[in-house]
């Protein structure tokens, strides 16, 4: 699973490198394909439920399962997150990144530095003993202190043989509740954070899930196992 969290990690960094002003999200999701193409690699997105592309590419308000698109032109001020697996000899790894589009408002920069360290708030927590709740709690702390909100709809999951397994992993809840993590678990924590209210929906896509109130929507996802010494990171 380290190996497949490094091909994905290796492939957010070369679509972070195409992210500017002027690009389309098809052209992220070109970058991505050529490059698994080179390194003979399966990713696990693209037929997943029909899922048509490689990449999610989620611009401002989309939250989560956008479809990249040569409509969609990004333009400086945007932020637009990319979420990405891949499967290497039977084994997957998942992680998503957001990403500023040239330069960001002050709103829209705290937002992706909120959600990014609600994500590492969630890591630190991760130790044999440790409960679910304990997870979704540090992470849901972190986003409210700075009065945004966590997604419900939509949580984190267990990964390895496929890429959803049990148990979910809520980005939300109260310490001490819920499943306790064992050293052998691989979760993949994956916070989706709304500056406005938590309330999301599916567009005429089938894909796209949107803040219905418009505002807009960061999301960051590792591949963390559980060891005996706490948190390993696989998509480092
Ligand atoms: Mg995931």
């Amino acid at each position: 699973m380290r190996r497949a969290g490094q091909v994905v990690r290796e492939v957010l960094e070369l679509v972070r490198s195409k992210v500017k002003p002027g690009a389309t999200t098809l052209d992220l999701e070109h970058a991505a394909e050529s490059r698994l193409k080179e390194l003979g690699v399966k990713a696990a997105f693209k037929g997943y439920h029909g899922f048509p592309c490689v990449l999610c590419t989620s611009v401002n308000s989309e939250v989560v399962h956008g479809i990249p698109s040569s409509r969609r032109v990004l333009r400086e001020g945007d932020i637009v997150s990319v979420d990405f697996g891949v499967v290497v000899d039977g084994y997957y790894g998942d992680a998503a990144i957001t990403v500023p589009v040239g330069a960001i408002d002050e709103s829209a920069a705290r937002l992706l530095r909120t959600t990014e360290a609600s994500l590492k708030a969630g890591i630190a927590v991760v130790r044999p003993g440790a409960t679910l709740g304990d997870v979704g709690a540090a992470v849901q702390k972190v986003v409210e202190a700075e009065g945004f909100s966590v997604v419900r709809d939509f949580v984190g999951h267990g990964i390895g043989a496929q890429m959803h397994e049990d148990p979910q992993v809520p980005n939300f809840g109260e310490a001490g509740r819920g499943m306790k993590l064992k050293a052998g678990m691989v979760i993949a924590i994956e916070p989706m954070v709304n500056a406005g209210r938590p309330d999301v929906k599916v567009l005429d896509d089938g894909w796209t899930a949107v803040a219905t109130d418009g505002s807009m929507s960061a999301h960051f996802e590792h591949t963390v196992a559980v060891t005996a010494d706490g948190a390993r990171i696989l998509t480092e």
